[in-house]
């Protein structure tokens, strides 16, 4: 989670002294990067994945699950056996790395270096998941699993929850009702982030969930799990006073949401107007996705009516004032301000044609100076408006020892920013010093049981954006609709019952308009494809022609008549019945109810690829679970969950979660990954788990 810094923190009051400086100097050090790779072209594509787990401590003969707090001890083993094992790795897999996280029971993992855009790379991610995990799982003690959960079910209840047991008393930084100190990684910069926030907003954070009402639970539901008389902190009272509504699961600190964990993917573009297309084509997707992967119904013991993390991680970070959050005029506050700094994008990147200036229809609060400032040396006004926008925001942590750097060739008070504005898609330019490109990460999903799910869903995008980029296909649709997806997407069941604003015709040309498209000025290393389509190709590429050029005189609809309402299935496997029809190669895409689905373009790209039948076999083998995941022939993990605690035969149908339903639930989740325990209506039926395969893993 960005930048770790060993060093002397400034207190809340010292980074408001120097935030001008780390903004204006973040500013300086982007406009050195911009200068130096605005024009760079014919980077490859290079991408990867990151994988979060929660360390669970199981004791099976009190039927409890805790997370374990050896977060530090653990990433210490493993950093020193990366060394030791690089030896025995084949050449072609570079030894994976393990990352610190928010919460003390968490680690992040990340292949050792990116792969490439070759099938067999692609096909080589699920085992390269598993050797992760496999490797994490060696280093845990007999009784502690590497579990890829979204959230944990009974983070922050009253009595233990973690190994060993803490009391919330004790939580000098978020002053929390629910989670002690040690839930936090102690490394400084998370212990100073959650009080900066704390400090910064003037109160604590506050979450509040819809509870699912379900036969016993009582109405109106009063949480008799909250202390409410407690008064150890300042703001004890907070929860009484309103903060913590009826008929909801309150929250009141980072933890909750930054102790979740998710599945992130980074592409490298071949330029930056290509990084600026594909970040542009993957904002629709984002709510899609979320929804698709939903995998977190309970929180603090209780199940949700909600199926996903991403409001709640909005809310446990968000540090806007109440000026900025309109509760009160501005006085000492710049900007009124509608998002957490941890959300979805507010704008469209692409200088393409067809992103119309209506699609970015969202209040757009930016900063003028830096605005007029990234104008003044040269760059267009989306860029402008995407940084100056992301610089509203306050650095949250600063140290004493790096508040002067040589900013040509340092990036962190850029990154200070950048990596604090927590969105669904990070746009990210080059670091100095690096042969790294311009990167897009998609950010919206959330983590899966198991690996073979989680590399169906980095295959699925790494081909999605392939294909964006390849067919310059046309998702755009209001970016105010993406929002009211992302609200959507959460909503219980979204993924079978939910619709979503979707665009109708994505073709990246109107019907009217000729076949002709520009030439390709990739520069080396790239084919000329012909009208968009590259010809068969043993790899994906990154550069394909710059976009057709809109026909004069064409008629341009009225943006609502874009786009409708669609179902999952819909948006995945097309229109029913019109998938067949579906021909991107002729002059223009088919338009209207034609739409050939996410899955059906993908199909289509993979036909313009060199693959063999096997690899084909294999790739489809991914597809077919988001396929069946989108028409509802298998559950999403949220709903499989739900369902798990709601046929639990100690569940008193009264919304509570108990130690001994989530024992068995982690356990069964356990089970589950390593093959050991079927679940039909969650995986396909082949799906064999890790433990069968750890003897042959073999890389
Ligand atoms: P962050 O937490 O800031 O998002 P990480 O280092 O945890 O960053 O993850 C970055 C991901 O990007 C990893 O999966 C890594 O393999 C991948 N990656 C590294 N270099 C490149 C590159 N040049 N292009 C695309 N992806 C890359
Ligand atoms: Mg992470
Ligand atoms: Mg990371
Ligand atoms: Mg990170
Ligand atoms: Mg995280
Ligand atoms: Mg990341």
């Amino acid at each position: 989670m960005g930048l770790l810094y060993l060093g002397t923190p400034l207190t809340w009051e010292d980074v408001e002294k120097h935030a001008d400086h780390v903004r204006f100097h973040g500013i300086t050090q982007f406009l050195h990067t911009w200068d130096r790779l605005k024009d760079r072209h014919g980077d490859e594509l290079l991408w990867g994945d990151e994988i979060e787990y929660m360390v669970v401590a199981l004791d099976d003969e009190k039927k409890d699950a805790r997370l374990s707090l050896r977060q530090t001890e653990i990433l210490e083993k493993l950093s020193s056996i990366v060394g030791s094992i690089s030896s025995d790795c084949p050449d072609s897999v570079s030894v994976p790395t393990f990352h610190p996280e928010y919460g003390r029971y968490m680690l992040e993992s990340t292949p050792g270096s990116p792969y490439t855009g070759s099938i067999p790379d692609l096909l080589s991610v699920e085992a390269n998941m598993r050797y992760r995990r496999a490797l994490a799982r060696k280093h845990l003690k007999p009784h502690e699993i590497p579990l890829t959960l979204t959230s944990y079910p009974r983070l922050g209840v009253p009595g233990p929850f973690t190994e060993p047991y803490f009391e919330p008393a004790d939580a000098v930084s978020s002053h929390s009702l629910f989670l002690p100190e040690e839930i936090t990684n102690p490394h400084v910069r998370f212990p100073t982030l959650t009080a900066n926030i704390r400090q910064r907003r003037g109160s604590k954070v506050m979450i509040n969930l819809p509870l699912y009402f379900d036969t016993n639970t009582p109405r109106p539901f009063i949480d008799p799990t909250i202390p409410w008389e407690r008064s150890i902190y300042a703001e004890d009272p907070e929860a009484k006073a309103g903060a913590a509504l009826p008929d909801h699961i309150y929250m009141d600190a980072m933890g909750f949401g930054m102790g979740c964990c998710c599945l992130q993917l980074t592409f490298q573009a071949c330029h930056v107007a290509d990084a600026r297309r594909m970040y542009d084509g993957l904002v629709p997707i984002g709510p899609i996705l979320l929804a698709l992967t939903a995998s977190s119904p309970i929180w603090r013991g209780y199940l949700a009516d909600v199926d996903c993390r991403w409001n709640v991680i909005a809310g446990s970070v968000d540090d806007r004032t109440e000026e900025e959050r309109g509760f009160k005029p501005l006085k000492n506050s710049r900007f009124q301000i509608p998002k957490s700094r941890y959300d979805s994008v507010d704008l469209y990147l692409s200088m393409d044609w067809m992103n119309r200036p209506e699609y970015n229809d969202n209040p757009l609060p930016y900063d003028e100076c830096i605005y007029a400032r990234l104008r003044e040396h040269g760059l267009d006004d989306l860029l402008s408006k995407h940084v100056s926008h992301l610089f509203i925001r306050d650095p949250l942590v600063v140290f004493t020892e790096t508040l002067d750097q040589d900013d040509e060739t340092s990036s962190d008070h850029f990154e200070n920013l950048q990596s604090t504005n927590w969105q669904t898609l990070r746009f990210k330019p080059p670091p100095p010093n690096s042969s790294i490109g311009w990167r897009v990460e998609f950010r919206s999903m959330e983590v899966q049981m198991t690996d073979y799910e989680n590399a169906a869903f980095a295959v699925f995008v790494v081909l999605l954006s392939r294909a964006i980029l390849s067919f310059n296909t046309n998702f755009y649709i209001p970016i105010s609709k993406v929002d009211e997806n992302m609200g959507r997407a959460q909503q219980r069941d979204a993924a079978q019952s939910g619709k979503f604003f979707f665009r109708k015709n994505v073709g990246s040309r109107r019907q009217s308009a000729a076949s002709s498209a520009a030439s390709s000025d990739c520069g080396s290393g790239c084919n000329s494809p012909v009208n968009g389509v590259p010809g068969k190709d043993k790899k994906m590429r990154n550069c394909f022609p710059d976009p057709p050029l809109p026909e004069s005189g064409t008629n341009v609809l009225p943006v609502e008549e874009e786009y409708e309402e669609m179902t999952m299935n819909e948006i995945m496997n097309g229109k029913v019945g019109l998938q067949s029809e579906y021909n991107p190669r002729g002059s223009h895409f088919p338009k209207g109810d034609d739409f050939p689905g996410l899955l059906g373009l993908i199909t289509v790209y993979l036909e313009t690829l060199d693959i063999s039948p096997d690899e084909l076999t294999k790739i489809h083998n991914y597809l077919d679970l988001i396929r069946r995941r989108s028409n509802g022939s298998l559950l999403t993990p949220a709903t499989w969950m739900r369902n798990f605690v709601r046929s639990h035969p100690a569940y008193k149908h009264d919304s509570v979660v108990s130690a001994e339903i989530n024992y068995d639930l982690i356990v069964a989740v356990d089970e589950i990954e390593r093959g050991v325990r079927k679940a039909e209506d969650l995986l396909p039926a082949d799906y064999t788990g890790s433990q069968e395969d750890s003897g042959s893993i073999g890389m």
